[in-house]
């Protein structure tokens, strides 16, 4: 029965140890998709209309915002900002 214990904990903390593992060379192969507009998705400004624009990466979709502040707005509905990035055409 003891023997049994130490396999069952073993196998738990192998696999407790390697999940974390996995996920992270996942994450890594995947690439995010690039942002396609030169518009912030959230307010329709140029990108470059408040200095630097604000890059970060949702789920695998790189998003590009005029500011900080409008990555409050995307938070609030992120989905529906996605979708409006998908039905939105190719700038010019
Ligand atoms: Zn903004």
């Amino acid at each position: 029965m003891k023997l049994l214990k130490t396999l069952t904990c073993s196998f738990l903390a192998l696999a407790f140890l390697a999940a974390p593992l996995t996920g992270f060379s996942a994450e890594e192969k995947k690439k995010a998709k690039p942002y396609k507009l030169d518009t912030c998705l959230v307010s329709d400004e140029k990108l470059d209309s408040m200095g630097k624009p604000y890059v970060f990466t949702y789920k695998d979709q790189e998003i590009k915002l005029c500011c900080k502040g409008c990555l409050k707005a995307f938070n609030k509905e992120p989905e529906k900002f996605l979708k409006k990035l998908a039905e939105t055409p190719k700038a010019k």
